[in-house]
């Protein structure tokens, strides 16, 4: 990755000037930004971000975070992930939905999911709370 890397969450725009800063420390000031950024994250194998944004009552939360660190480090060299499209945001003050394609492959299988997520907002940090799978 360098700074003229197109980010991963299919933005268009530069990592650096698009979900870098969010895996770098910065808070997203909405859901759907959160959402790029995990997005971008599971394609970078940056798999501490996505625990570290997943609300404790969801349900693929692990305490062992050894054992759930592996686990998404499986999921992410697995898949390729060609893309997202965000069809529809609710936002919020203190919930938000967001509802997305993410174009997955899983070598030759293809993986692509439509989900509605429901990100909540606590002590000033978006956090993912659970996802409904589409039809
Ligand atoms: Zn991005």
């Amino acid at each position: 990755m360098n700074r003229y890397t197109p980010c991963p969450c299919d933005s268009k725009q530069l990592y650096h000037k698009c979900c870098k800063p969010f895996h770098d420390g910065e808070l997203p000031e909405d859901a759907k930004v959160l959402m790029r950024s995990r997005y971008c994250a599971y394609a970078l194998g940056l798999v501490d971000y996505i625990m570290d944004t997943t609300h404790p009552e969801n349900d693929a939360y692990s305490s062992d975070r050894e054992q759930w660190k592996k686990e998404l480090m499986i999921f992410s060299k697995l898949t390729q992930f060609c893309g997202l499209t965000i069809l529809e945001c609710i936002p919020g003050e203190e919930s938000a939905t967001v509802t997305f394609t993410a174009f997955l492959k899983q070598g030759v299988e293809d993986g692509t999911l439509t989900e509605k997520s429901t990100f909540v907002k606590e002590q000033g940090r978006w956090l993912y709370r659970d996802g409904v799978l589409a039809e």
